[in-house]
C-alpha cells in the first residue's frame, strides 16, 4: 500500500542542515514531496535546489535575490513562485497543504517564520534553537495551543527524544527521570592554551573536529555558547529545570547525550556524527528510514572518553545558566548578544574572548522584564542587540 507523500518545506534550504535535509528527501522520493524551500541570498544554490525538487514556492531574503532567481528558473522553472521576504516566510511554513516543516534558518531570523509554523499547528522539525532560546515560553504555547508535534533536530536533543519513553508526559519527575546529560565536544579550543585563545582567528574558530557546520554555531561551538543554548533549548523541550541538565564534555561526538533514571539507569543514543541520522528520524517519525550515514563502527573509534566542561575557559555555558535561572528576557538578550559579538567576530571586528564579555555586559546593562508575548521578545531582541553592538564598538576595558 503506498501513501500519500508528506509534503515539506524547508526554511533555511542552502545551509549545511538544509542541504543535508535534502538528501535524506532525495533518498525517498515516495515518501516526501518538497513544497517550499528557502534561502536568504544564495540563489545560485537555490536555484539548483528548485530544478531538482520542483517545489511550488521558492522565498528569499529581498526582492533583488528574486529577480536574481527568476531570472535563473523562467522560463523552464514557471511551477515555482519566487517569493521574497519575512511575511513569505511566514506564509511557506504555514501553508495548509504542508505536512513538515524543518526549521533550519540560522539565529532569530527563524524565530517569526517557526512561530507561524508552530501556529498553523504543523509537524516542526526544530534545528534553529535560537528562536526557542528567545522565546521559549511563548513558543512552547504557540505548539501546545495548535496541537503541533515538535520535534528537536539538534543531535544532543534529538539523543534525549530517543532516550525518553515515546509517552513522555510533561516533566521530568513524573517519567522517572534523574538527569539529562548534554554530551559536548568541547570543539576546536578544549586543549589551546588559555593564553593563545585572544588570537585565534574565525577560520580556526570554524575548523570544528567533528562536525561539518555553517559558521555562526561553527564559533558558538567554539566558545561553547551552543552547549548553553542547548541547555536552555533541553529546558524548554523537556521541561526540565536547569539543576537537572548537566554538560559533558566527549570529545569523540559519538554518544549524542543520555537520560539518567532514578533506578540508576542511563540511556544514550549513539551514531556517527552526521546530521542525517536526526534529520530522517525527524522526517520518518515514528518510522525509521535510511539516511545515507555510515554505520558506526565502535571497534574502529576504540576508547569514549567524558571530562567536566571547564566554566574559566568556556564562560558562554556559564552565562548561559545564569540567563536560564533568571527567566524573563536574560535567554533573549543573551541570544542577541551572542549573534552580535559573533558576527563580530567574524568580521574581524572583535577578539574571541570579548565574545562573552560583550554578551556579559550587555546582560547586565539591559534591565530584566517578564516576557508574555511575542512583542516582549522582539523587543528583548532589540534592545539586547543594541546594547551589544555598543559594547563591542567599545575599547575594552584593563583589567
Ligand atoms: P547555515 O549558516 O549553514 O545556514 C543557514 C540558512 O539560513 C541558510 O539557508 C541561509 O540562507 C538562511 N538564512 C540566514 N540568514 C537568514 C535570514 N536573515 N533570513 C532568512 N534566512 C536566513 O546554518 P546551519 O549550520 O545549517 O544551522 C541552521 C540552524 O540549525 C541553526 O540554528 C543551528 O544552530 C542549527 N543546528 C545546526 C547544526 C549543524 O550541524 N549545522 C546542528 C544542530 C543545530
Ligand atoms: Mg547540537
Amino acid at each position: 500500500m503506498s501513501l500519500p507523500r508528506q509534503r515539506l518545506v524547508v526554511l533555511g534550504a542552502t545551509g549545511s542542515i538544509g542541504v543535508n535535509t535534502l538528501d535524506v528527501v532525495a533518498r525517498h522520493p515516495e515518501r516526501f514531496e518538497v513544497l517550499a524551500l528557502s534561502a536568504q541570498n544564495k540563489v545560485d544554490q537555490l536555484a539548483g535546489q528548485c530544478r531538482q525538487f520542483s517545489p511550488r514556492f521558492a522565498v528569499v531574503g529581498s526582492e533583488d535575490a528574486a529577480v536574481r532567481l527568476r531570472n535563473l528558473l523562467y522560463p523552464s522553472g514557471a511551477g515555482t513562485t519566487v517569493l521574497a521576504g519575512v511575511e513569505a516566510l511566514e506564509r511557506i511554513a504555514s501553508l495548509p497543504e504542508a505536512d513538515i516543516v524543518m526549521a533550519a534558518i540560522v539565529g532569530a531570523a527563524g524565530l517569526r517564520p517557526t512561530l507561524a509554523a508552530a501556529r498553523a499547528g504543523k509537524k516542526i522539525l526544530l534545528a534553529n534553537k535560537e528562536a526557542l532560546v528567545m522565546a521559549g515560553g511563548v513558543f512552547m504555547r504557540e505548539v501546545h495551543r495548535n496541537g503541533a508535534i515538535l520535534l528537536p533536530i539538534d543531535s544532543e536533543h534529538n539523543a534525549i527524544y530517543q532516550s525518553l519513553p515515546r509517552e513522555y508526559s510533561s516533566n521530568l519527575e513524573d517519567n522517572g527521570v534523574r538527569r539529562i546529560l548534554l554530551t559536548a565536544s568541547g570543539g576546536p579550543f578544549r586543549r589551546m592554551p588559555l593564553e593563545d585563545l585572544e588570537q585565534v582567528t574565525p577560520d580556526q574558530a570554524c575548523a570544528h573536529p567533528n562536525w561539518v557546520m555553517g559558521r555562526k554555531i561553527s564559533v558558538d561551538s567554539a566558545t561553547m555558547m551552543n552547549k548553553g543554548l542547548e541547555v536552555i533549548e533541553a529546558h524548554w523541550l523537556f521541561n526540565a529545570p536547569s539543576a537537572r541538565i548537566e554538560v559533558v564534555i566527549h570529545p569523540q561526538s559519538v554518544i549524542h547525550s543520555m537520560v539518567e533514571y532514578a533506578d540508576g539507569s542511563v540511556i544514550a543514543q549513539l551514531g556517527n556524527p552526521d546530521m542525517r541520522t536526526p534529520i530522517a528520524y525527524g522526517l520518518a517519525y515514528p518510522e525509521r528510514i535510511d539516511a545515507g550515514v555510515e554505520p558506526l563502527n565502535l571497534c574502529r573509534i576504540g576508547t569514549l572518553d567524558f571530562e567536566r566542561p571547564d566554566f574559566m575557559r568556556f564562560p558562554c555555558l556559564r552565562l548561559a545558566y545564569e540567563a536560564l535561572k533568571r527567566g524573563g528576557n536574560a535567554p533573549a538578550i543573551l541570544n542577541a548578544a551572542n549573534e552580535i559579538a559573533v558576527e563580530a567576530f567574524l568580521d574581524g571586528r572583535l577578539a574571541f574572548t570579548r565574545i562573552p564579555e560583550v554578551i556579559e555586559q550587555t546582560l547586565s546593562s539591559v534591565p530584566w522584564e517578564e516576557i508574555a508575548t511575542l512583542e516582549d521578545v522582539l523587543s528583548a531582541d532589540a534592545a539586547g542587540r543594541e546594547a551589544a553592538r555598543q559594547h563591542a564598538a567599545a575599547p575594552r576595558k584593563q583589567a
